[in-house]
């Protein structure tokens, strides 16, 4: 059978799914093409998810116009009212709320809470189908692209996002090419209870020989891990007992949250970290977004909240386009691609140089990385630029 829509989206992660609602709460007709997942493992729901994001503004403003915001569980949302960032040394920087003049600096959501409110919302959208299929073949001319599925189908539509993640499929066949660096890290997440109350602070260790460590505020007197290690010391902390790894967290140094203790489930996870740079955002007929279109470190949390920013500036592009020009115009495309460009350097830029200058053992450069946060620190103005950098607030 042959489908019609004006958008088609390949891959349904949160970032397909946000862009999904808004084209067909915009009015425009939807496919979503999800690849079929095999059956999940039940999940009590009063675990703790060990995927958590911390979004930004950008993130929280997208959600709320989707009506997506308000259907998060928000008893298990913990909004960040100050962050501690320390060196390997005497380095320390701090920000928070009050001087940031915000409410919350980021909020730390879980990926299970996040996709439930997506696909609630995803319910009411009108002139939204979703498809459960394997795209096989991509073909685009002047007037409209087509996909093939492996179930026979094909779909015509004006435009083709790409959301389907760091492997993307799309942007293969695309031919748009990727300029690729492992990290040769693996990030080890977790969940645990702290002995005392963090008071909504998120704490951040950049130490040189065991990578960066990220414990993050979760309700109540929970945290959780982002451990950011190389290779060798991640195999490590995946095979010894949570215990253990709780031990190493309780040691670090200048955190007030006295003893950890592993949180049901007692699984630690771990994802390989790399950086992803694509040649182009778009094609003929095809946009980008997501991971698809840009992989950056996770150590300053943006990786979801720069596809987020994707999805707001391609909503824009589209519904704001000419009424002569269909939602997959070359101009439209082009416009979308301008408007991202900064936002994605500056932030492979700043996650890139950031562990670059931490990993070096070169000694010089590791007492001014320390005395650059000290001074950083010391500097109202530049702490509230940065601070209002990273909650998506320029
Ligand atoms: C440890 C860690 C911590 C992180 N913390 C943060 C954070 O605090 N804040 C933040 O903003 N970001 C964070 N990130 C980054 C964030 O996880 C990613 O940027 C985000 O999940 C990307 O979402 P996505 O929807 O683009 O891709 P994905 O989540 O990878 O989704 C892609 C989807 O496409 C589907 N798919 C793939 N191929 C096909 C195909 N051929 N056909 C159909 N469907 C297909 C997949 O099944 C999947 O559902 C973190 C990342 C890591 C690894």
């Amino acid at each position: 059978m042959q489908f019609q829509s004006d958008i088609c989206i390949v891959g349904s992660g949160a970032i397909g799914k946000a862009a999904a609602l808004g084209f067909a709460q915009a009015g425009l007709s939807v496919t979503l093409l999800s690849a079929p997942v095999s059956a999940q493992p039940d999940v009590s729901p009063a675990s703790w998810d060990v995927r958590v994001y911390a979004l930004n503004h950008v993130a929280h403003d997208l959600l709320s116009s989707l009506k997506v915001w308000g259907a998060l569980d928000m008893s298990r949302v913990a909004p960040v009212d100050a962050m501690i960032v320390k060196g390997d040394d005497a380095g320390e920087l701090t920000f928070d709320t009050y001087s940031a003049r915000t409410d919350a600096l980021t909020w730390i959501i879980e990926d299970r809470n996040l996709n439930a409110a997506l696909d609630a919302a995803l319910k009411f959208a009108p002139n939204l189908r979703t498809v459960s299929a394997r795209a096989m073949q991509l073909h685009g001319d002047l007037q409209t692209a087509r996909l093939q599925l492996d179930n026979g189908d094909t779909i015509e539509s004006k435009l083709i996002v790409g959301a389907d993640g760091a492997q993307s499929w799309v942007r293969a066949q695309c031919d748009i090419g990727i300029d690729y660096r492992s990290y040769a890290q693996r990030a080890v997440v977790a969940n645990f209870a702290c002995e005392h109350p963090h008071r909504g602070a998120a704490y951040q260790w950049f130490t040189s020989t065991d990578g960066i460590i990220a414990l993050l505020p979760l309700p109540g007197n929970r945290m959780s891990l982002v451990w950011s290690a190389p290779e060798m010391l991640a195999e490590t902390l995946l095979h010894e007992p949570l215990s253990h790894l709780a031990q190493r967290l309780s040691a670090l140094p200048g955190h007030a949250l006295g003893k950890l203790h592993p949180l049901q489930p007692e699984v630690a996870k771990a994802f390989p970290l790399s950086l992803l740079r694509t040649h182009s955002l778009i094609a003929p007929r095809v946009a980008l977004i997501g991971d698809a279109a840009h992989v950056v470190h996770p150590l300053a949390g943006h990786g979801m909240n720069l596809g987020f920013g994707d999805v707001s500036a391609l909503l824009k592009a589209v519904t704001e386009r000419e009424a002569h020009r269909d939602c997959g115009d070359e101009r439209v495309l082009g416009r979308y691609a301008r408007m991202r460009k900064e936002d994605i350097l500056l932030m492979q830029l700043a996650t890139d140089g950031l562990e670059r200058l931490f990993a070096t053992k070169f000694e010089p450069l590791r007492v001014v990385r320390n005395v650059g946060l000290n001074l950083v620190n010391k500097f109202p103005l530049i702490k509230r630029a940065l601070v209002s950098h990273a909650m998506g607030k320029r």
